[in-house]
């Protein structure tokens, strides 16, 4: 039998939809349904029984938007089209045409774990050998990032790459900023890195852009929200980028 958690609201009209390892989120805006990622292949159904606890329908789903091309975030993107066709979908440019070719990794971008023993392990249980297809999704708005969305009142797009080249957050304008972090970090064990990057160098220096923000809440497609002063937590552990350790000349020597 499904099981369904009842959304949990983070504030206003914004709630947190858990679907297993993975979140997605909805802004039941009034009159305007907005979704922000869908989760693995096969969660249609328990996204729309999410929506029903909260009294609304996927026929109320005006739209989607998807942070980036894995396949816990746009898994069941294709399913949730054919059930809500009036509902339109967003996503950065750069990650929009793997979705709409039904891949979600980039062969010349391969992810790696992020530093660490135990993303190490996570990596190779959780990631190194799942698939990496879905079926492929149509995206009907593709962003290059900073733009200003007029949808639920008002969403500006971070272009966030370094997880995938194509990373979007999404800052929703209310209640003094909610911040839709994607996996640019998570927080299942505290806030962190994420599992694995394609360029975790990137990745960090996006990390400390989004330290100069305003939000009040921090969203996140793996793990809790933050909902008492993320940008404290953002800064005492992103805000300075460590630089790569400088190689000794003797080290040099050595490698070549
Ligand atoms: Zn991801
Ligand atoms: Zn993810």
């Amino acid at each position: 039998m499904l099981e369904v958690m009842t959304p949990q609201r983070i504030v206003g009209d914004c709630y947190r939809i858990p679907l297993g390892i993975v979140n997605a989120f909805v802004i039941a805006c009034p009159g305007e349904l907005t979704l922000i990622d869908t989760g693995l292949p096969g969660e249609a159904d328990r996204i729309e029984a999410a929506l029903a606890k909260l009294g609304y329908s996927l026929g109320d789903l005006r739209n989607i938007l998807v942070t980036h091309c894995h396949r816990d975030h746009a898994g069941s993107l294709a399913e949730l089209q054919r059930r809500a066709p009036q509902a339109r979908t967003f996503m950065h440019q750069d990650d929009a045409w793997l979705v709409e070719q039904g891949r979600t990794i980039r062969e010349d971008r391969p992810l790696r774990p992020a530093p660490g023993p135990l993303n190490f392990l996570l990596f190779h249980l959780l990631l190194r050998w799942g698939s990496t297809e879905i079926e492929p999704a149509k995206v009907d708005c593709r962003l290059r990032g900073h733009e200003r969305l007029n949808i639920a009142g008002g969403i500006t797009v971070l272009h966030a790459p370094g997880h995938t080249r194509g990373q979007a957050c999404f800052l929703w304008e209310h209640e003094g900023g909610v911040l839709f972090a994607a996996d640019t970090a998570c927080c299942v064990f505290g806030l962190t890195y994420s599992v694995a990057y394609e360029d975790f160098e990137l990745g960090k220096r996006v990390l400390a852009n989004l330290c100069r923000m305003e939000f009040q809440y921090a969203c996140f497609g793996h793990g809790k929200t933050i909902v008492r002063n993320p940008r404290r937590d953002f800064s005492a552990r992103f805000a300075r980028v460590r630089h790569k350790r400088l190689v000794p000349a003797s080290e040099l020597a050595t490698s070549t």
